[in-house]
C-alpha cells in the first residue's frame, strides 16, 4: 500500500469519528473542519495530506513556516496556530492568511499597521486561557473585551474567533470544562458586541472528539494524522513549547 492511501485512510478513520462525535452532539460534521498541524514535518508529508483532501495546515513557528511554505504544494490555506512575536508580523502575514494566536492590542495593532502597508487581510482568532494556568498564553477572559473592541475598530483585520490550549492530560474528559467555556465566553461576547464569532479552534489529537462534542468548528491535528513528530529544533532562541516532547 503506498503512503498516500495510509493517510488518506487514516484521515477517514478521524473524520469518521469527528462525524460521530457531531452526531452525539446534535451537530453537523461539516461544521468541522481538520487543520492539518504539520510542524517539524517536511513538504513532503504536507503533500501526502493534501493528496488525502486536507486544505488547512497549522505551523506554530514563523521561522520554520518561512522556509516550508515555499517548498510545499500549492493551494493549502495556512495559519499560524503558535505565538506571534510582534517582530515576526511582516513575515507572517506574507505566509498566513489565519491567525489563531492574537492575545494583545500591542500585537492587532502591528498587525493592523503591517496589514495596510502591504494590502492584506488577515483572519484573526483570540487566544483565550480559558484555563488560568500560569504557563498557558493567551488572554485572560477578562482581558479579552478590550481586545475584541479594538480588532472591531481595524480595517484590514476580521476577528473570526476564539481559540484556546487546553491543559494536556491523559483523560480528554478533563479538558471538557475547558472547551465548554470558551463556547460560552463566545456566546458572551458575540451577544455584546453584536457580532458573529464563528470559529472556535479547540482540541488536538489527545482531546478533539471532546472538543468537537463542545462545539469546536476547527480542530488541530498533528500526532494523530502525522505520527509523532520528529524531534528537531529550528531557532534555539524559541521557547520550548510545551507540547514538544
Ligand atoms: C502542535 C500543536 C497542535 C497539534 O498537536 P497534536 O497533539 O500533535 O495534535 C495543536 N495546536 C497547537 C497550538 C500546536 O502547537
Amino acid at each position: 500500500m503506498s503512503e498516500t492511501s495510509d493517510m488518506a485512510e487514516i484521515l477517514q478513520g478521524v473524520q469518521a469519528r469527528i462525524a460521530a462525535a457531531c452526531a452525539k452532539a446534535g451537530r453537523k460534521p461539516d461544521e468541522v473542519e481538520i487543520i492539518g498541524v504539520s510542524k517539524t514535518f517536511g513538504p513532503d508529508v504536507v503533500r501526502e495530506a493534501w493528496e488525502a483532501g486536507i486544505r488547512r495546515f497549522g505551523e506554530n513557528k514563523v521561522q520554520e513556516a518561512a522556509w516550508k511554505i515555499p517548498e510545499c504544494v500549492g493551494g493549502p490555506e495556512w495559519h499560524l496556530i503558535g505565538h506571534l512575536q510582534r517582530n515576526k508580523v511582516r513575515p507572517a502575514l506574507d505566509l498566513f492568511s489565519v491567525i489563531h494566536s492574537v492575545d494583545s492590542v500591542r500585537l492587532l495593532e502591528q498587525i493592523e499597521r503591517v496589514a495596510d502597508e502591504c494590502g492584506q487581510r488577515p483572519e484573526i482568532l483570540l487566544e483565550v486561557n480559558v484555563s488560568g494556568e500560569a504557563s498557558k498564553s493567551g488572554l485572560s477572559p477578562a482581558q479579552a473585551p478590550e481586545v475584541i473592541e479594538y480588532a472591531l475598530g481595524c480595517r484590514n483585520i476580521t476577528l473570526t474567533g476564539l481559540m484556546t490550549l487546553a491543559p494536556f492530560c491523559p483523560d480528554a474528559e478533563l479538558a471538557r470544562p475547558v472547551f465548554a467555556k470558551l463556547r460560552g465566553l463566545r456566546e458572551r461576547w458575540a451577544s455584546q458586541f453584536g457580532i458573529g464569532l464563528p470559529n472556535l479552534s479547540m482540541g488536538m489529537s489527545n482531546d478533539y472528539l471532546v472538543a468537537v462534542e463542545e462545539g469546536a468548528t476547527w480542530v488541530r491535528l498533528g500526532t494523530v494524522l502525522f505520527g509523532h513528530r520528529p524531534k528537531w529544533k529550528p531557532g534555539a532562541e524559541e521557547a520550548e513549547e510545551r507540547w514538544e516532547p
